[in-house]
């Protein structure tokens, strides 16, 4: 049974090791996500590489998605981890500012956000590490902010800050997310990430960037702020994908609301045919157990029936225990909330309103009537397979692509398996054939089953133009090369005709196909099928007798 929900998943220190990585990839990982809010240039220029050699080793194309970390307000490096009591009055300041204030040395929080103390307003609430610790803003003093603690804990380096009741001045594209673009770029990463998208306007402007730099790289927004979800219409229409990042966004907004926005935002996806990744804490107790709890268990189950693209791990790969583990267990919960309520209708829409789009449908409609193997929608740039994959068709969809970066990319899409062609036949019969030949081989197809192919016409990997659909059963593709005792053969200076009549079935499907008389009966035996040789100038090379025979003994060769 394939899985359609795509698995993303967080690389990290847990899972640096191409052996652990290779496991991971086997388990169902078809995404790996670069998180840039941790690691060095380097550490991360090395686990590309690792991911890229372990995809190859175990044949299995993986998409890298480089996701920014945006304005995170975090906390700077602490030589040891701060112990935060309720009632206790502490200090925040930027880092750089810091020293300048020995007054309050031991109780001062040192963040990396430059602008948090001109953000920050009385009585706004400052929480730290996804809200774990709670303080409110009293009164500022210069640089530094006077804060009373509400929740205490212990408080490590690096860990989040989150402002939900102030106007981050922020830009939601910093330097440093510039600088991390420009680094994943020229590692050919396949999805870049948005952190804290507030507005249209923060994908446009990457978008731009991108355009300028002639570079055509998905943008994944994750909503995660309160003014992203407000501005939610807006920002689909410009964005290649969607993250439910519910992380921060519980934090911000509540964790009791984020249930319903996730329905909200992955309903308004579906609407908008882009695909959208629940994200964060869907297996998070597996970071320390071999086994989930059941809540996380039905978590990831709803958010496939609500109607998800992709779910994601984050600490659980990253950081935690049981990274392969995870990826099982991930795959496990899909499958069976893929398989259940049997009754659930797949054909999830009909937009017939282009060209592409009603051939998809038609597409999918055929092959659920066929009880067709496989959708074969051969693709130059991914969309008509992005297209079939969003309307759910119940057929498993195989994006056929002689590009590498497609290949990747079809890794997020619901249902679409990518299958790289990297050779095939020079003109568009020997093609059909090699696709179907390797197809068949690789799927494990048999004589008979049945496959459908879409695609545009002209050239074999169209960009968005699929505009045919086409049935192809399963049989054996001619077998005659190279067995030369037994061939019948025949040519002209245009084409050779060869027939294997040691396989030959002797049905006479091709004299009856045939228009000119080029196959016969031979008169010494009449379950002997022959060429009649000086008829094959007429033929037309339609290929209609070779499609015909059930044995594969016919092959016909153009010379030229
Ligand atoms: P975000 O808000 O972007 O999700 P995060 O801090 O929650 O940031 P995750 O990507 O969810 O980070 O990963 C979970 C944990 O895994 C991190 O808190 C960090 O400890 C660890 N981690 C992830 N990537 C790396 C890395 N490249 N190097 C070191 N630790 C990492
Ligand atoms: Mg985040
Ligand atoms: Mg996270």
């Amino acid at each position: 049974m394939l899985r359609r929900a795509k698995i993303v998943a967080t690389v990290g220190p847990s899972s640096s090791d191409i052996k652990v990585l290779e496991k991971m990839i086997k388990a169902g990982l078809d995404v790996a996500r670069v998180n840039m809010s941790h690691g060095t240039y380097e550490g991360h220029s090395e686990m590309i590489a690792k991911i890229r050699q372990a995809s190859a080793n175990v044949g299995k194309e993986v998409a890298i998605l480089l996701d920014l970390q945006g304005p995170k307000i975090r906390v700077d490096k602490l030589p040891t981890p701060l112990v935060l009591q309720e009632d206790e009055e502490w200090v925040i300041a930027p880092s750089s500012k810091a020293a300048n204030y020995p007054e309050y040395a031991g109780r001062l929080i040192p963040t990396i956000y430059e602008n948090l103390v001109e953000d920050c307003h009385d009585g706004a609430r400052i929480l730290f590490d996804d809200g774990l610790m709670k303080a409110i803003a009293v009164s500022r003093d210069r640089d530094v902010y006077k804060i009373k603690i509400e929740v205490g804990g212990t408080l490590k380096s690096n860990k989040g800050i989150n402002l939900p009741d102030c106007e981050v001045s922020a830009p939601a594209f910093t330097d440093k997310d510039r600088d991390d673009l420009m680094f994943g770029l020229k590692q050919q990463i396949d999805y870049i990430a948005l952190s804290f998208v507030r507005k249209r306007e923060d994908v446009m402007l990457v978008k731009s960037l991108l355009h300028k730099l002639r570079m055509n790289i998905p943008i994944i927004s994750k909503i995660e702020k309160p003014q992203a979800i407000d501005a939610i219409d807006e920002i689909i229409k410009v964005s290649d994908a969607i993250m439910v990042a519910r992380g921060d966004m519980g934090v911000e907004v509540g964790n009791h609301l984020v249930p319903s926005i996730q329905k909200l935002i992955i309903n308004k996806c579906n609407a908008a045919m882009i695909p959208v990744i629940t994200a964060t804490q869907m297996l998070e107790s597996m970071t320390e157990n071999p086994t989930p709890t059941r809540a996380e268990a039905s978590d990831v189950a709803n958010a496939i029936w609500d109607g998800t693209d992709a779910v994601m791990l984050s600490g659980e790969t990253a950081a935690g225990k049981w990274p392969v583990q995870t990826i099982k267990m991930m795959e496990e919960i899909v499958i069976e909330a893929e398989r259940t309520p049997k009754e659930r209708p797949f054909l999830r829409k009909m937009d017939l309103s282009n060209v592409n789009a009603a051939v998809m449908v038609a597409a999918s409609m055929i092959s659920e009537k066929v009880e067709g193997k496989f959708i074969l929608s051969m693709t130059e740039s991914g969309s008509s397979c992005r297209k079939i994959s969003m309307f759910r068709p119940k057929t498993p969809v195989l994006g056929v692509t002689n590009s590498v970066g497609t290949a990747r990319r079809m890794c997020l899409n619901w249902g679409v398996r990518p299958f790289q062609i990297h050779e095939y036949g020079r003109d568009d019969f020997n093609f059909q054939k090699d696709v179907v030949n390797k197809v068949k081989s690789a799927m494990g197809l048999q004589n008979g089953d049945k496959i459908v192919i879409t695609r545009g016409d002209g050239k074999f990997f169209a960009r968005g133009s699929s505009n045919s659909v086409k049935v192809e059963i399963i049989k054996d593709m001619p077998k005659v090369l190279g067995s030369s005792d037994v061939v019948e053969e025949a040519s002209d200076y245009q084409k050779k005709i060869q027939l294997d009549t040691s396989i030959c079935a002797s049905c006479q499907n091709c004299i009856s196909t045939c228009p000119h008389d080029i196959w016969g009966i031979s008169p010494e035996n009449e379950h002997q099928t022959i060429i009649n040789k000086d008829k094959i100038s007429a033929c037309a090379m339609d290929m209609a007798c070779v499609e015909a025979c059930p044995t594969g003994a016919i092959e016909i060769m153009p010379l030229t």
